[in-house]
């Protein structure tokens, strides 16, 4: 039994679709916010929630009409309410509304919180048996296996709308389950796709921030730099799609437009392909089980010419082999690589460390923990949570060490 489902096997439901989204003011709920513009009257916004931009929050709040408005920083309420005067629009503030957002009744739910900030609103929604857009993949790579069975348990309906994942699950609907051999996603390779590993250990946030392909929000773009990004898939498609490791292969794909692609077990591989504009994936999550109209760009492959592909180097790129052994350690391991990392980028934008050192601390941290005996299962979100905590903790500890070893 998997949440994720495995055919169109939902009749669509009649009326306007009652939606929410968390994390509404980032870049993929600017996305969501631009599809729901388009056909106003299949959709009505309950909740939407970001971190502590009241501005933006409340005029979304206000162009959708949306029921509630929740900000994350609790210092924020009044301004929010400012802000939303007069509109009766309800709103909330602190950890405790987001996932009020969440919980609130709403058909579907795109989950774009970033980082594990987004496990217990996510939850919510899970627990009240939502069809559920999830983005934020730190969901899956903190808590993938209590993630899923939570979402088995409640009957929630997850949809990957990670591009690679959407492109998985979309191909999946050609075989069933036993059929299917091998699943493969692409990485466009970020910035630093050719350059040496002398260079890229000094790179600068900067050129950490030049994504060729993909406009993202600032920690994910850092993350595709480092492949930090298609480490975390890596580990987000083995919990998705309940794949082992071994069944799990990435390859560098620098154009984008080939997502993923599923081998099944008469070697015919199914991949889907797009232009690299995540309103793609969004608007089949969106428009599921049926499709909708999309903005985006027709592909016109003839104008591109050529697609190329390449063996990724787990040598320039250690964050891409560090999620591989996560996940084959698992009992908590990819928590720490996930929670490691989310250290590590801040202290980079803070140029505290070298491009470099993030994998560096992300290693440390795994070799401290697992040398440390604290391997073990995860059974609650509490629990995901707390390891979450300890390993930040930890690589904050180690973060002096590394930031001063000369490379
Ligand atoms: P972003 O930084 O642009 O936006 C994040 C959103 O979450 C914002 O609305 C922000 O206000 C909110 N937020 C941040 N911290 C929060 C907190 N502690 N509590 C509550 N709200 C908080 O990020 P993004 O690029 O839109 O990515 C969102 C998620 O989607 C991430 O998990 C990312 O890995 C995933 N994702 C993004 C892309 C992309 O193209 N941007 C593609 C695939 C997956
Ligand atoms: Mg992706």
């Amino acid at each position: 039994m998997s949440a994720v489902p495995l055919r169109n096997d939902r009749p669509a439901g009649n009326g306007p679709r009652a939606v929410t989204v968390l994390g509404a003011t980032g870049s993929i709920g600017d996305s969501t916010m631009d599809l729901l513009r388009l056909a106003p009257e299949r959709y009505r916004v309950e909740a939407l929630t970001a971190h502590s931009n009241v501005a933006a929050l409340a005029k979304l709040a206000r162009e959708f009409n949306a029921r509630f408005a929740a900000i994350a920083d609790p210092a924020r309420l009044d301004e929010l309410r400012d802000a939303l005067g007069g509109s009766g629009i309800a709103c909330g503030a602190g950890d405790s509304a987001i996932i009020e957002a969440a919980a609130r009744p709403a058909d579907w739910l795109m989950a774009a919180v970033s980082g594990a900030a987004g496990l217990k609103p996510a939850l919510a929604a899970v627990d009240r048996g939502a069809t559920i857009a999830l983005a934020n993949k730190e969901c899956l790579v903190c808590a993938g296996d209590l993630f899923m069975q939570r979402a088995v348990d409640a009957g929630a309906c997850i949809l990957p709308a990670d591009s690679e994942h959407n492109a998985l699950f979309q191909a999946l609907g050609s075989g069933n389950r036993a059929e299917l051999t091998r699943v493969i996603i692409t990485a466009s390779g970020g910035p630093f796709r050719t350059w040496t590993a002398a260079d890229i250990e000094q790179a600068t946030l900067e050129q950490a921030l030049k994504h060729p392909n993909w406009s993202m929000g600032q920690k994910i773009t850092i993350d595709s730099a480092s492949m930090m990004n298609k480490g975390l898939e890596v580990i987000e498609a083995a919990y998705l799609f309940a794949l082992d490791p071994d069944q799990i292969d990435v390859l560098v794909h620098p154009q984008s437009i080939v997502h993923g692609l599923v081998e099944f077990a008469d070697r015919s591989v199914v991949a889907q392909l797009g232009a690299p504009d995540m309103r793609i994936p969004i608007a089949h999550c969106l428009g599921w089980p049926e499709r909708i109209v999309g903005p985006s760009v027709r592909l016109d492959l003839a104008k591109i010419g050529q697609l190329t592909f390449e063996t990724p180097d787990f040598e320039r790129f250690p964050g891409l082999r560090l999620a591989f052994e996560a996940l084959r350690t698992g009992q908590g391991a990819t928590t720490v690589f996930n929670a490691a990392n989310e250290v590590a980028v801040a202290a980079f934008i803070a140029r505290q460390i070298r491009f470099g050192a993030i994998a560096r601390l992300v290693e440390a941290t795994l070799e401290h923990w697992i040398a440390g005996g604290h391997l073990a299962p995860l059974t609650s979100a509490d629990d995901a949570i707390a390891v979450d905590h300890d390993a930040r903790r930890l690589a904050a500890s180690l973060l002096p060490q590394i930031a001063a070893k000369a490379f």
